[in-house]
């Protein structure tokens, strides 16, 4: 195993910051499937765990390490424990998250699989930064139920399939979250697909997920933690993602190595009954607090305002997770219109919609708020 100089400290502090992904195969096999033969696995380490990705045969790490990454000793020390699977963004952190991971593949590319989204305007260019000749899966951003199988997404699969730049797809979806994932698992088109996981989306995506079961299609978890701030639910709720036996891999951020190493022995256990009755009280006290991306207060809103964006960006990265970086990144991202502003008629038409009872008003305008007069760096912190 390869050392790295880093202590077990913890980096919030540092401004440092991770995100880890989950799936699992326990004690060497999962429930339906095949015994782990450690020489299929890439980057096999006894303390992890390894679920098949069915439509590739290939076998991805429990945890695999997601974008808002710049920090190279979180990359090895992952990888080093078992970790082999990466997902990126040339845009996360303003670009300094895809340089950090091209650092660290000048000499571990051959450790993991690559999962890159497709966010960049030439994938050359991206190779380049990241020190490779591929993208394992391209992953391509879908946030609607209709858009998942468009000519010219297709067209560009092939094109960088047959020059050898892309090995399979796989879809990502941040709006319309349950649709669009439904489709995607459907279209036969993507061998690995990524839907926002929190608890209201892990019992409302039951029926997907079994689907996807049943077609060989892997679920890459992300936002599992997304309304989980206490540290002991959200291992108990990684044991819960963990229990499906649909999904392949979770996306978790980390803030500290000791987290990383919780996690790891999270993914070899069986959640508690206690456990599974604190995670259904949190999830019954904060449905109202707690999106689900799933876009319905969108198609209510006369002007179509990015409503699950603006929550994300303020409940989630902001306040949750303390990224201001990514919160300004993802509000300003939004396209000019949607993001309510003067366009907002505070009708509230949109709070009827929505399933989990939010409010909606109270939440963008706050976010409005908070984003029109940022707090100076540092007083939000960085921690994913
Ligand atoms: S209150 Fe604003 S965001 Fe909600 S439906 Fe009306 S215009 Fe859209
Ligand atoms: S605010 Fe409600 S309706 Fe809108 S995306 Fe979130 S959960 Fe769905």
């Amino acid at each position: 195993m390869e050392k790295h100089a880093f202590t077990r400290r913890n980096f919030i502090g540092a401004g440092l910051g991770a995100t880890i992904g989950v799936g699992a195969a326990r004690g060497g096999s999962f429930a339906g499937q095949d015994q782990v033969d450690p020489t299929k696995i890439l980057n096999y380490r006894p303390e992890m765990e390894y679920r098949r990705l069915e439509m590739t045969d290939t076998w991805l790490s429990v945890i695999s390490l997601g974008g808002l990454v710049a920090v190279e000793s979180v990359y090895h020390y992952a990888i080093d424990h078992g970790v082999n699977t990466v997902h990126m963004a040339d845009g996360y952190l303003g670009g300094r998250a895809i340089e950090t991971l091209g650092k660290v593949f000048k000499t571990r590319r051959k450790d993991v699989y690559l999962a890159v989204k497709d966010t960049f305007d030439d994938i050359d260019v991206v190779l380049k930064q990241l020190n490779t000749d591929y993208i394992d899966f391209l992953m391509y951003p879908r946030h609607k139920a209709d858009e998942v199988d468009d000519p010219e997404m297709l067209e560009s699969l092939e094109k960088y399939q047959k020059a050898g730049k892309v090995r399979f797809a796989g879809l990502t979806s941040h709006g319309d979250v349950k649709a669009a994932t439904a489709a995607g698992i459907e279209s036969g088109v993507f061998s690995l697909v990524m839907p926002v996981l929190n608890q209201p989306n892990l019992e409302a995506m039951d029926s997907d997920l079994a689907r996807a079961r049943q077609k060989g299609v892997g679920i890459m978890a992300m936002k599992t933690m997304k309304g989980i701030e206490d540290d002991n639910l959200q291992v108990g709720y990684l044991k819960k993602v963990l229990q499906n036996p649909a999904v392949t891999t979770v996306l978790k951020g980390f803030g500290s190595f000791e987290m990383f190493d919780s996690y790891l022995s999270a993914a070899r256990e069986t959640l508690s009954a206690a456990e599974d009755r604190s995670l259904y009280r949190h999830a019954q006290a904060n449905r109202q607090s707690n999106c689900m991306m799933c876009d319905a207060c969108r198609e209510a809103c006369p002007n179509g305002v990015e409503i699950s964006t603006i929550l994300r960006s303020k409940d989630y990265y902001a306040e949750q997770l303390g990224d201001w970086e990514t919160a300004l990144e993802t509000y300003r991202g939004i396209p000019a219109g949607k993001v309510g502003d003067d366009r907002c008629l505070l009708c509230g038409d949109c709070e009827p919609a929505c399933p989990n009872g939010i409010d909606i008003v109270n939440r963008t305008t706050a976010a409005r708020r908070l984003f029109s007069a940022p707090p100076a760096p540092g007083v939000l912190g960085h921690s994913v």
